[in-house]
Order: C-alpha cells, then sequence, then structure tokens
C-alpha cells in the first residue's frame, strides 16, 4: 500500500487565517482543494508536503455570481451552472475533466494549480528509485517538486530543463475566453490575467509564490462571443488531456471576427497561446483564414515524448482540432465536425 509522508493539517475558516498560515509555514506548505491531485500524490511521493491547509471550510472561496467564479466551487458545478452557460469553452473543459466522482470534489483552484505531467515524474516511488529519478523530484517536506541538479530528463536527456506537460482542462478554456484571477496573501491581493499566472518550466510552472491563495477568478462579460473546447485523450470516459484546443471568437452581426483567442493545452509545460489568432481580426471566417491559422497553431505544438501517443501524430491531430473548433465556432453543420474530429483521429497509433 502507498501512503503518504505524516503532515499536519490546518482546517482554517477565514481567507485571512489561510494567507496567515501560508505565510508562516512557508513552502513546507501546500493548500489541500478537492485533494484529487494532491493526495495520489502524496501517496506516490511527488509533492511531499510537511504541511497541509485545507480550503474546506472556507466558504468565501464558493461563490459564482456576475462572472466572478471562487476557487473553491468544484467543477461539477461550473459544468452545470445555468449563469456560465455563455462561456461555452469552460462549461466543456469543466465537464470533461476526470469522473463525475472526482468532478464533485475536484475545484477549480486546483484544476488551475495543477502540477505538471511526465509519464517519468508520475510514477510511484520505486518506479522513479528504478531510473534513478530524474530532472524534477520532490523536494522532502516541501510541497513543490524542486529541480535535482544531479539529475537528467529521460525525455530530452541533453536538455537543461524539464518538459513535464501541463494537463489542465480549464486552464486554456479560461485563457481563450479572457479571465483574470485574484490572489490573495498576507501583502494584500492582486490581479493579473489568468495567462502569466503560468511560466513554461515544467516544475517551476506557476509564477506565483506559494504564500498566494488563489481566490477567484473572473469572466469579462461574453456578449457578441462564442467559444468552444474540444479534447483528444484515449478514454473518452476520462483521462487526462494529451492535446486540448480552447477557442473564442467575437463576431460582428456580418460574421467579421472582432477579436479571437486560441489557446492549445497538453502540449507545452504552459498552456500555450497562439498570438496568430489576431490575424483573424477583421476578416470573415473564411475556410482559408482558419486553414492557416490551423497550419500555424500545429507549428507552435511541439509535443514531446512523455505523455500519451506518438508525438508526431498528436501534431497532425492539433491542426484537425484548430481546424474543427473554428468551424463550430464559424456555425458549421456538428455532422461535419464530427467527422472531421473522426477522420483526425482514425490513424490513431497504438502507442
Ligand atoms: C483518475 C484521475 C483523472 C483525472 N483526469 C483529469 C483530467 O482529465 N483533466 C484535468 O485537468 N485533471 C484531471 N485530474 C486531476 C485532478 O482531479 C483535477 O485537476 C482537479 O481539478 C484538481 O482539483 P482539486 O481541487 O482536487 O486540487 P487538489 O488536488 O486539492 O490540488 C491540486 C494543486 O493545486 C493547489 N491548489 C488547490 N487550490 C488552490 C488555490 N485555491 N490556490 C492555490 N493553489 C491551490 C494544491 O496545493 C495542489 O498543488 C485527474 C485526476 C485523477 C485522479
Ligand atoms: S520532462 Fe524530464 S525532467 Fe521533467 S519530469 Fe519528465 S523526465 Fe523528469
Amino acid at each position: 500500500m502507498m501512503r503518504a509522508s505524516p503532515f499536519s493539517y490546518f482546517a482554517p475558516i477565514t481567507i485571512g487565517e489561510v494567507a496567515k498560515i501560508l505565510a508562516g509555514e512557508g513552502p513546507r506548505a501546500l493548500l489541500l482543494a478537492g485533494g484529487t491531485d494532491l493526495i495520489p500524490n502524496m501517496k506516490r511521493r511527488t509533492q511531499t508536503p510537511a504541511v497541509l491547509v485545507s480550503l474546506r471550510r472556507v466558504a468565501e472561496l464558493r461563490g459564482l455570481a456576475n462572472g466572478r467564479i471562487g476557487s473553491a466551487m468544484t467543477l461539477s458545478s461550473i459544468a452545470e451552472s445555468p449563469h456560465l452557460s455563455p462561456h461555452r469553452a469552460l462549461i466543456r473543459a469543466a465537464a470533461q475533466v476526470a469522473t463525475p466522482h472526482i468532478r464533485n470534489a475536484a475545484t477549480l483552484g486546483g484544476n488551475l494549480c495543477l502540477d505538471t505531467r511526465c509519464n517519468y515524474y508520475n510514477q510511484n516511488y520505486e518506479w522513479r528509485q528504478a531510473i534513478d529519478f530524474c530532472m524534477k523530484r520532490a523536494s522532502d517536506g516541501g510541497g513543490h517538486p524542486v529541480r535535482n541538479e544531479d539529475g537528467v530528463c529521460w525525455v530530452a536527456p541533453g536538455s537543461p530543463r524539464c518538459w513535464a506537460v501541463s494537463s489542465s482542462d480549464t486552464a486554456p478554456a479560461l485563457i481563450a475566453l479572457g479571465a483574470t484571477v485574484t490572489l490573495v496573501s498576507i501583502a494584500g491581493r492582486r490581479e493579473l490575467p489568468l495567462n502569466d499566472l503560468y511560466c513554461d518550466d515544467g516544475i517551476a510552472y506557476l509564477t506565483k509564490p506559494s504564500d498566494e491563495l488563489l481566490t477567484e477568478v473572473v469572466l469579462p462579460d461574453a456578449t457578441g462571443w462564442r467559444s468552444t473546447y474540444w479534447k483528444l485523450r484515449r478514454r473518452e470516459a476520462f483521462d487526462f488531456p494529451v492535446l486540448s484546443v480552447a477557442a473564442a471568437v467575437k463576431l460582428a452581426s456580418d460574421g467579421t471576427v472582432l477579436d479571437a483567442r486560441l489557446v492549445l493545452g497538453a502540449v507545452a509545460s504552459h498552456p500555450l497561446l497562439i498570438a496568430e489568432a489576431q490575424e483573424l481580426v477583421g476578416m470573415p471566417l473564411s475556410d482559408d483564414a482558419i486553414e492557416r491559422l490551423a497550419a500555424a497553431a500545429a507549428r507552435f505544438a511541439k509535443p514531446l515524448d512523455n505523455t500519451d501517443f506518438a508525438l508526431g501524430w498528436r501534431k497532425r491531430v492539433a491542426r484537425a482540432y484548430v481546424t474543427g473548433a473554428l468551424r463550430e465556432l464559424r456555425g458549421d453543420d456538428p455532422a461535419t465536425l464530427g467527422l472531421l474530429a473522426r477522420r483526425a483521429t482514425a490513424l490513431r497509433p497504438l502507442s
């Protein structure tokens, strides 16, 4: 049986108390939200916090009104919320995380702060010991993994960095929707665009310091916007994304694009915002424009051999999924989109 190493447990009831405990305990403390990722990680000893600070009793973190979503809202309540239905990409992303049981416990904050993943790291202690670990390692008694200067990266052995993959479903969707997040510590509160929360580093994947708590996500007005989320995974029933595409466009009444955002998930250590989406602005969503953006996005998608499926194939599917997502936003017949997705994944390799 896998057991977590010993830890102390706090169950504060206000955001202020959480911030105070985090400031006092420093990097040895981790927040415990739904625990659906953290607890298995602690058992595998990939995260080994000496202190857990539970958010379960902090009622202030569970609000949902006027586009403001408390970070402790569960993914089920988000996926089922009629207030959030204009933000379709988020609803679709939340509804496709894991299984119904997990979504009933898993929170939005936990999903946004999810550790990056790698086939060589998300294994139990003995498995990792057998390969002499790697560059990413659990810090003894510390919450977040740290860099092991003696370790190699098994995915890219000559590489000076870790390439573990950002696998959050809601992060790309919320970035495409233009969300901002509120962070609180004893120093005060600050807001930043969600995209700025992430670093292109498989170990230190968040820009925020460990004493900051993510309290809420703020969505801008969705009037005039359409959005969607496409997810590739091995098992349709439940699985982490191996590729995801979040797209949002604001269209004028004549179909001209007024604004556009495109984000790829699970192809890098952070959600990948594709700046070229702005080139759609001022033109209709024609087949040519969609194809150009899909080709550009596939060039930026550089999947490595540390998740599921063959990487060359995943890159091809990236192009097809971007095309499908944008055609969906244009209003194409869903039957033709289903065909497109099936064609894209038809030659699915076994490894
Ligand atoms: C079988 C299985 C399948 C899964 N499939 C998917 C999937 O398809 N897609 C997907 O995205 N995830 C998946 N997950 C991972 C996980 O269930 C989800 O990402 C979930 O949303 C994590 O939320 P949580 O509340 O349980 O976070 P926790 O496990 O409690 O925490 C995760 C991390 O976030 C930090 N954290 C939590 N809340 C905050 C906060 N408010 N402020 C700052 N830091 C915070 C924690 O300290 C921890 O480091 C899966 C997990 C399992 C076990
Ligand atoms: S990408 Fe390399 S360093 Fe990072 S977890 Fe995987 S094997 Fe380890």
